[in-house]
């Protein structure tokens, strides 16, 4: 039997649309509450109903309506990921800013689980803090001396000469940039080595360059970002993954040029991580290392770099993320970006996921992640078009300068001050 199809009359139909828009206004209404005439230039991306969906009480950005009644809750999640991989789930989003999308599910549909992607019930997710020029502090003239020294061409040569190999995990092209990036670290005078460490059924490398602190040798900082990459969001193989992440693992190489010219108190760990792309692998094997001989009681913070050279329009935007139990730290970055790249806008979250820095929040030890804020609209995202050409040298320079001047100040660089000379060796005298 066939059910005769009823089809509404006009009048029912524009009854319906009325009360469609009343509801969807009013209750755009009711979610953002907003009262105030703060507005961010995301905010045109972020309509329904010709409604804003930010609850924009400066200086907190929240993303996320309070409640929900226009949808079911249930059906309501926050996806962190680049939007190329959102296109693909079943979902209609709703709101994207900051690397976060608000999406609706589709009714009964999985979301695939996917080291790209994670899933945050609307209840859980935290909201994104645009952090405001914090009060002003004096820059310390050692630590600009080195802040001063970041070259952005020095940097971006380096992303060129790694994206020239395909660095997927278990790869020669891997192989190669590790041995590439172990020669750059002993240049620098740093006790280097490769560690090795499973990804399934392939192996591959952490490369490491160690700087022993001269007064605290035991605090150990680390600073470090994944060189592995990956392709086939084009269908292409090639992984040349500029963005993703040569900017970040460059940045590392960059921070240890300068900072290999210096004394420190503290130790310098820094690390190019493989395995990301699988799953946070090579981080992963670092903290269970750091664990396994008793060594995370000695990590005094990690400083992790993914896509750090990527801006999507004009602005200069960086989003910090961390655990709430390490507030500090990530305030620690938005006063050093506010005092040494002051062109930053800087963004906090809590909601931390996705990159290296969780392998250490995961396992108790301060870390943070310095990722462009654009890093989810980056359309070769995973793709063979992931080229240096897309790198904002201006947008690199500034992470680096927030993260080495950050490095400056918790591993305390030395200055010459802090030195005397006895039988030709520097002491300290601190
Ligand atoms: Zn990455």
């Amino acid at each position: 039997m066939t059910k005769q199809a009823v089809l509404p009359s006009p009048y029912t139909w524009s009854v319906a649309a009325f009360l469609l828009l009343v509801f969807v206004n009013a209750t755009a209404e009711d979610w953002c509450h907003l009262t105030n005439q703060y507005s961010h230039h995301k905010a045109q991306q972020l309509q329904l109903a010709n409604q804003s969906l930010i609850c924009d009480a400066k200086p907190t950005f929240k993303a996320l309506p309070p409640a929900t009644t226009l949808y079911p809750k249930e059906r309501l999640l926050v996806v962190r990921g680049n939007k190329v991989e959102i296109q693909n789930l079943p979902v209609k989003v709703l709101l994207q800013a900051h690397g976060y999308s608000l999406v609706l599910k589709n009714t009964q549909a999985e979301l695939k689980s996917d080291p790209h992607l994670s899933y945050i019930a609307v209840d859980d997710f935290q909201p994104i803090i645009k952090a405001t020029t914090p009060p002003s502090k004096s820059s310390q003239s050692q630590i600009q001396t080195l802040v001063d020294q970041v070259d952005s061409a020095s940097w971006l040569a380096d992303i060129v000469t790694l994206s020239t190999w395909s660095r997927q995990t278990g790869s020669t092209g891997n192989a190669s940039a590790a041995n590439w990036i172990e020669n750059q670290f002993s240049q620098f005078n740093l006790q280097t080595s490769q560690v090795t460490f499973n990804v399934g059924s392939s192996i591959s490398n952490n490369i490491m360059g160690i700087q022993t602190g001269l007064t605290r040798p035991d605090d150990w900082y680390v600073v470090g970002a994944h060189m592995d990459s990956i392709s086939g969001n084009d269908g292409n193989p090639e992984a040349p993954g500029a963005v993703d992440n040569a900017s970040g693992c460059a940045g590392v190489i960059e921070m240890a040029r300068i900072a290999s010219q210096y004394s420190f108190a503290g130790s310098i760990i820094f690390i190019c991580y493989s395995g990301e792309e699988q799953g946070l692998f090579g981080s992963e094997f670092h903290a269970d290392t750091l664990i396994n001989n008793g060594d995370d009681d000695k990590i005094k913070a990690a400083l992790t770099m993914d896509m750090i050279g990527y801006i999507h329009n004009t602005q200069h935007e960086l989003l910090v993320e961390s655990s709430g139990n390490y507030q500090w730290l990530m305030n620690t970055l938005v006063q050093n970006a506010a005092t040494y790249a002051p062109d930053l806008t800087v963004f906090t979250s809590t909601n931390y996921f996705g990159s290296d820095h969780v392998s250490y929040i995961d396992n108790g030890m301060p870390a943070v992640l310095s990722i462009d804020d654009d890093y989810a609209l980056y359309p070769d995202y995973h793709r063979s078009t992931d080229l240096p050409e897309n790198i904002n040298t201006n947008q690199g320079e500034y992470i680096i300068k927030t993260n080495l001047a950050t490095l400056a100040e918790v591993a305390e660089v030395l200055g010459t001050d802090d030195l005397i000379y006895r039988n030709g060796f520097e002491q300290s005298v601190k």
